[in-house]
């Protein structure tokens, strides 16, 4: 999509008739405001700043805001003034500024995909869309992120690319098919990465008893006793557990990686790439080797780090990790 759809579409965006309204009651101005973004902020107390922009439940926000009669805010604010917000706090603002570029395009493509004139408001600001703080959440560093990168956005041929991220990919990226059971996306298929290994999280361990994992999947080893060991079952080909086998006195039940992390607990066990599981030498307990955080597909972000501290540019890092994509103006 061009910037030109873009512009278009947001301001011909079909408002419901309640936005429409508080729009022509508190905000005349903001359709002469064609290259913003509409983020529904929620139920709360928004106030004009006399600075500019406005307060919403006491913390400060650039552009503008309507409240829709169901008492929901929802702000218009230019996209590169709203990624300055979004950027420090999707990647910490003291990595390196070729790491926060790449993030800033990503983040950018991300917002631009989204946008829907089918909605009354393009994103929601939570961990479902991107952290939206506001003013609070800006840094220096992020803003030169965006600045630096002003209009970037990442293309896989005439389309936007998928954009995924997470934290640390532990050795190796994941393919959003073997994640999600989806086609499978050529520049989504996983690659060997060695540039996150200073994250906290390229390599854990974890210690799980036995009861906590029977009691998690009771109705599935139902009928085969007592849980006797866990094991690692069938693995994708980035090394992230399909399968996990709960060993019990009468036989084996199979269940799903991601079940298994899942119920578990996603922050015990912050990745599927569980490379060992066997007996702890606390009875009745397990342990499990593995790495990584998150679900591992498209940009690591503890590798982009890596790269940029080795001397690559954004446009290096999004290469490597998102291969056959291009950076080109929205
Ligand atoms: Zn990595």
């Amino acid at each position: 999509m061009r910037r030109s759809a873009f512009i278009t579409r947001v301001a011909a965006a079909a408002l419901s008739p309640a936005i429409a309204r508080a729009q022509d009651e508190f905000s005349p101005e903001m359709s002469t405001n064609v290259e913003s973004l509409r983020v529904l902020l929620g139920r709360g107390t928004a106030r004009p700043r006399p600075e500019g922009g406005f307060t919403f439940n006491g913390r400060p926000y650039r552009g503008t805001f309507i409240v829709s009669s169901d008492g929901s805010v929802v702000s218009t604010v230019p996209l590169e003034q709203y990624l300055y917000s979004v950027v420090p706090r999707e990647m910490p603002p003291s990595w390196p500024a070729a790491a926060l570029q790449a993030q800033a395009i990503c983040a950018r493509t991300y917002v631009l995909q989204r946008s829907s004139p089918r909605r009354s408001y393009d994103l929601v600001p939570s961990e479902a869309d991107q952290v939206y703080g506001g003013i609070l959440s800006e840094s220096p560093a992020g803003r030169a992120a965006v600045d630096g990168t002003a209009r970037q956005v990442l293309r896989f041929g005439d389309a936007f690319a998928q954009i995924e991220y997470s934290s640390c990919c532990g050795g190796h990226t994941e393919a959003s098919s073997d994640a999600w059971g989806s086609a499978p996306i050529s520049y989504l298929n996983g690659v060997v990465c060695p540039y996150c290994t200073a994250s906290p999280y390229y390599r854990w361990q974890r210690n799980v008893a036995l009861a906590s994992i029977a009691a998690a999947f009771s109705s599935e080893i139902a009928g085969y006793g007592s849980l006797r060991e866990v094991h690692p079952g069938a693995a994708d080909p980035s090394g992230r557990l399909r399968t996990v086998e709960l060993r019990c006195d009468r036989g084996s039940a199979f269940v799903k990686g991601t079940q298994f992390r899942m119920r578990v607990g996603p922050r015990v066990i912050p990745s599927l790439l569980m490379t060992k599981i066997e007996p702890a030498e606390a009875p009745g307990n397990i342990r499990i080797e593995g790495g990584g955080l998150g679900h591992g597909v498209g940009l690591c972000q503890w590798g982009a780090r890596g790269m940029a501290l080795g001397g690559a540019s954004s446009s290096n890092i999004l290469d490597f990790y998102l291969p056959g994509t291009t950076i080109a103006n929205d």
